[in-house]
């Protein structure tokens, strides 16, 4: 199933203080066009009926798979109508409730297709256990019938997961036990997002505010440092308070990572996570290896930073201001158009024309206004053409959101071209990089077309700024997990104490010295709601990565990186991650392409007009 992708992870949050429109006093050409999906809901809702018939006809075959290849190749061609249809109707009512998400008819709607999604979920799951219940040499023969060649790569996949599955009885108690498995994460949510108060502090007009999750970054923004500070002191006090519980539910998730691990005969925690995707242990390994060599180029920047802020300590509150201090320019919505679609020049005209289809064809969704969903995403499904969300206020960041949601938009607009329904939706392994290259590539545009030497300064910054938060913060992220699991897989609890002593540690390394390495800082991992989804963040890291690569031989015009990056965005899921970036020119288990970023960390740093 196709996911938006909702960029919230590492780029900086906004204060949502919004000038609000109402719906129609929006021009169309700045609405998207939800027709193209569903020209009225009468539609929608014969669509929606037909599900229960397909459903009924795919359950027909429960108990014959292990008949003949045919039947699995019948079952699996079901699967992906339903899975497609249901894709539709979901795209649509999402994207009409983000539109309002106060409006009542969209709620219901929600409603009705999210219990139709669970529904399906639980009535189609006797598929993959029946298939692995058959004879392992049968398997193996059925995979290789010319029937099911189409399928070929699937059954593979699975065939692979049969010594990680149990007996259906087995199977039936770890689906009972697994909602209850989720306790400590949903607790945390709840306790951090909902019933956790912060002080207030005051803010740059001298008002009272409440601090929150969201208003945090935009504090530790500001050029004012006594709010940063104030910001940054008052959040991990708070966290002070609360270090057992947040230690307790983390140790609760790692518990049951460790649990998944023991059932269901993995290595370890790390080898369960990356199975999946088949990634090796190695290539996370190499991350960390690499970036740990790399950060003495990380703390000459901070050693720059210091002296542009004019600094005697750089703290840990220091870190998110921008020091090109200048007044940001205004964009229209035709200049950031404009901007984004000209920097992808080194795309071709091909890929240019196609691009411009999102805003011909109103695939974007572009101003705030009352009620609409905030932040950012790409969405839309493989029977319609991608739609994008965003609340465009005409800053910089915002001229970068609209070329990040475009890449994402257009690597599936290819995958969804080149390849058939089941094999066009990508892994999340690969998910950020066509988004990434896509900034990477506004970027060179806006400095080779602006003469102006603070704005330059101001895109670099902006750079090094996401290249720490992506690289760097992600890298040290992913160290921290490889502690915590290694730690409970030897039966250890995870206490606020320890977790303490081991955070700290890394952020004094991976600051180094030219940061006073504030204490505080210990009860950071209490906020971070990544350490809840096992292994995940490194994804991040080598995503920027890939993508430096494509961008930088794709800017310097070297032969084949066009035919690689169109050859990369149209393989969807039809081959492994790391056979699709091999084939593409990266080599995702050596530490070239990890050392290269850092390399264009080096080079942009000696670049910041501050300098000169
Ligand atoms: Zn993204």
């Amino acid at each position: 199933m196709q996911l938006p992708h909702i960029d919230n992870c590492f780029s900086i949050e906004k204060d949502k203080i919004i000038d609000v429109l109402e719906r129609p006093q929006i021009g169309a050409e700045l609405k998207w066009n939800l027709e193209a999906l569903y020209a009225d809901l009468k539609l929608w809702r014969s669509d929606f009926e037909k599900i229960d018939p397909m459903l009924k006809h795919l359950n027909e075959l429960k108990g014959c798979l292990a008949d003949s290849p045919e039947t699995i190749k019948t079952a699996f061609e079901l699967e992906d109508d339903i899975s497609r249809l249901l894709e539709k109707l979901s795209a649509y009512v999402r994207h009409k409730s983000d539109e309002n998400t106060a409006d009542n008819q969209n709620l219901a709607l929600l409603g009705k297709i999210s219990s139709k999604d669970t529904l399906v979920d639980a009535e189609t799951a006797w598929i993959e256990p029946e298939i692995l219940a058959i004879d392992e040499e049968k398997l193996r023969q059925f995979a290789q019938s010319p029937g099911l060649s189409f399928y070929k790569k699937t059954l593979d996949d699975l065939i692979i997961m049969k010594p990680h599955t149990l007996s259906a009885d087995e199977e039936k108690i770890l689906g009972l036990v697994s909602d209850s498995l989720s306790t400590s994460y949903d607790t945390f949510i709840l306790l951090s997002n909902a019933d956790m108060r912060f002080p207030k502090i005051k803010n740059e007009k001298g008002d009272d505010v409440e601090l929150t999750q969201s208003n945090f970054v935009t504090f530790l923004r500001t050029e004012d440092r006594n709010i940063r500070k104030n910001a940054f002191e008052k959040m991990y006090e708070t966290y002070s308070g609360f270090q057992n519980t947040f230690a307790s539910l983390l140790d609760g998730t790692v518990k049951a990572d460790v649990f998944g691990v023991r059932t269901r005969k993995f290595r370890d925690c790390l080898d369960d996570a990356l199975f999946e995707d088949k990634i090796p242990a190695s290539l996370y390994h190499n991350l960390i290896s690499s970036a740990r060599k790399n950060l003495p180029v990380i703390h000459k920047y901070y050693g720059i930073r210091k002296k542009a802020l004019k600094l005697d300590e750089l703290h840990l509150y220091d870190m998110y201001n921008n020091i090109a201090a200048t007044k940001e320019q205004t964009w229209t919505w035709d200049e950031a158009k404009e901007a984004v679609i000209n920097s992808l020049e080194p795309l071709g005209k091909n890929y240019q024309r196609e691009a411009k289809q999102a805003f011909d064809e109103r695939w974007i969704d572009v101003l705030p206004r009352r009620g609409k969903k905030s932040g950012a995403y790409s969405g839309g499904c493989y029977d319609s053409h991608p739609y994008i969300l965003m609340n465009f206020q005409g800053t910089l960041d915002d001229v970068f959101t609209l070329a990040h949601e475009l890449g994402h938009s257009m690597h599936s607009f290819y995958a969804n071209k080149a390849q058939s329904y089941h094999y066009a939706d990508y892994s999340i392994f690969l998910a950020e990089i066509a988004s990434i290259t896509s900034e990477l590539l506004l970027h060179e545009h806006l400095i080779k077309t602006s003469k102006d030497k603070n704005f330059r300064a101001v895109l670099i910054n902006h750079l090094l700024d996401e290249f720490r938060a992506t690289v760097v913060r992600q890298t040290m992220f992913a160290e921290f997990e490889l502690i915590i699991h290694k730690h409970r897989e030897e039966d250890e609890t995870l206490t606020a104490d320890f977790l303490k002593e081991k955070y700290y540690r890394l952020v004094c390394e991976y600051f180094g010295e030219k940061v006073f390495c504030d204490k505080l800082i210990e009860y950071e991992w209490a906020r971070i709601p990544h350490f809840h989804y096992g292994f995940y963040v490194y994804k991040y890291a080598t995503g920027f990565a890939a993508s430096a690569k494509f961008a930088k031989r794709l800017i310097d015009g070297d032969r084949g990186a066009l035919d690689d990056y169109v050859k990369f965005l149209e393989c969807g899921s039809s081959r492994d991650v790391l056979d699709i970036l091999k084939t593409c020119g990266i080599e995702p288990e050596s530490n070239e392409f990890i050392n290269d970023s850092f390399l264009l960390f080096g080079k942009k740093m000696e670049d910041l007009p501050l300098l000169s």
